[in-house]
């Protein structure tokens, strides 16, 4: 059995991805008890895949305290969890930091993977989606990880907007180099700069489809002028 720990503590060091509203969001930076607390709480008993995301990078200690980080592989190993899951920005896996990860794994015998949202591995796609990295980045984050033992869940986003078959290219660039690739469709988050973008686009199919009824027209022109800018 497996659980998600959500964290809102602090902001992403980053918040410029185009269809994320999580990076444009500050939270409260959290304490190292209140971590503590809140993890305490919240995780359930049986658990044997832990999974740890904030909103930015677990491994920033401007959102996160290592000190925390450390607890929780102590607090896994007593929960007898046996992986732990830390979602991160490549440049927050120093080499110091993927030692110490590596330390902690031996000492409570626990399996560390490392999520990263590489989106899609294509230079271009990762620019137009104002990714704060590039394939080069990624790739020494890769090694840096695998030299540590850390093993690797990447995401990538299904119908980015291209009009090639950017997918089957990102799949087969992480064979050799992620131990779990998740897809996800995307749907741009409120508050992200897409949605605005997917509004706007909503916004002209639907006039299209409407404009020729007056009746409905009447019924949604006031509405599209008070809050969409018509
Ligand atoms: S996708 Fe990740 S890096 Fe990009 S803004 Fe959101 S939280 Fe930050």
């Amino acid at each position: 059995m497996e659980q998600t720990l959500i964290i809102k503590s602090g902001k992403c060091a980053w918040g410029k991805c185009i269809f994320c509203g999580w990076g444009k969001k500050e939270y409260p930076k959290k304490t190292f008890e209140e971590l503590k607390e809140f993890t305490e709480k919240h995780v359930k008993d049986g658990i044997k895949r832990l999974k740890i995301y904030v909103s930015g990078s677990v491994l920033d200690e401007n959102q996160i305290p290592f000190e925390y980080i450390k607890w929780l592989y102590k607090f896994a190993s007593e929960r007898n969890i046996k992986e732990l899951v830390l979602e991160t920005l490549p440049q927050f896996l120093s080499e110091e930091k993927a030692k110490e990860l590596e330390n902690l794994s031996k000492q409570y015998n626990i399996t560390t993977y490392l999520a990263i949202g590489l989106e899609a591995a294509d230079d271009e796609l990762l620019k137009k989606l104002n990714k704060p990295f590039r394939l080069k980045d990624f790739e020494e984050f890769v090694n840096r990880a695998k030299k540590h033992n850390l093993k690797l869940r990447v995401y990538l986003l299904v119908n980015i907007p291209a009009n090639y078959d950017y997918l089957e290219k990102s799949v087969d660039y992480l064979k050799d180099k992620a131990d779990e690739i998740v897809l996800i469709n995307l749907y741009p988050h409120k508050d992200s700069a897409m949605i605005y973008l997917w509004l706007q686009c909503f916004r002209n199919r639907l006039y299209d489809y409407i404009k020729d009824n007056r009746e409905l027209l009447s019924k949604f022109a006031s509405y599209y002028e008070a809050n969409m800018g018509y």
